[in-house]
């Protein structure tokens, strides 16, 4: 896609709501923290706004996806929380998206970047959310996306591009 200096805090704040509106509007009982921690001074990324929107939506849908499943095991004083941070270090900009969702098995962490690897039952999921985004990260924006995982305990994704 097309290129613009885009504002990061902007683009994950506003997608950020739009996910968690949308899973609200389907699952009126589906409560989560959102958690936001955004670089006050974050400069504007030459960024295709559009591609970086849909891998952040996929991020924040996996991430509640995986916070409601928690939440379904009826874990005493679970509370569901995505939190979404944004950094900017010396010639790189991060965005971190972080769940403390049921976390993800390394056999299955090994596959979550293939094309049509998916957990979901049918009509939930795809399996492209993860590939499509490995490629706008790296091929579109020369950044890297990458992954941190405890099983159980929650999930990390790290975008990051360089500034
Ligand atoms: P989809 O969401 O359609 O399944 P993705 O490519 O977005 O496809 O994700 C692939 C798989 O990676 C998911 O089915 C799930 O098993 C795993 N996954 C991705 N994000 C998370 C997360 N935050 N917590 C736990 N598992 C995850
Ligand atoms: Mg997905």
């Amino acid at each position: 896609g097309e290129r613009a200096p885009t504002n990061l805090n902007q683009l994950a704040e506003e997608h950020l709501r739009l996910a968690y509106q949308g899973l609200r509007a389907k699952d009126k009982t589906f409560n989560a923290a959102l958690e936001t921690h955004f670089a006050p001074d974050l400069p504007l990324v030459e960024a295709a706004g559009a591609d970086l929107g849909r891998v952040l939506l996929n991020l924040f849908g996996n991430a509640f996806y995986a916070v409601q499943q928690r939440q379904q095991t009826g874990e005493a004083g679970y509370q569901p929380t995505v939190t979404v941070t944004t950094k900017q270090l010396h010639n790189q900009v991060e965005i971190r998206v972080a769940d403390n969702g049921t976390g993800i098995p390394a056999d299955i962490k090994a596959k979550i970047f293939q094309p049509f690897f998916t957990t979901k039952p049918t009509g939930e999921g795809t399996g492209l959310g993860l590939s499509l985004s490995h490629d706008i990260i790296a091929q579109g924006h020369g950044g890297t996306l990458s992954v941190e995982s405890e099983p159980g305990q929650g999930t990390e994704f790290l975008i990051s591009l360089p500034n």
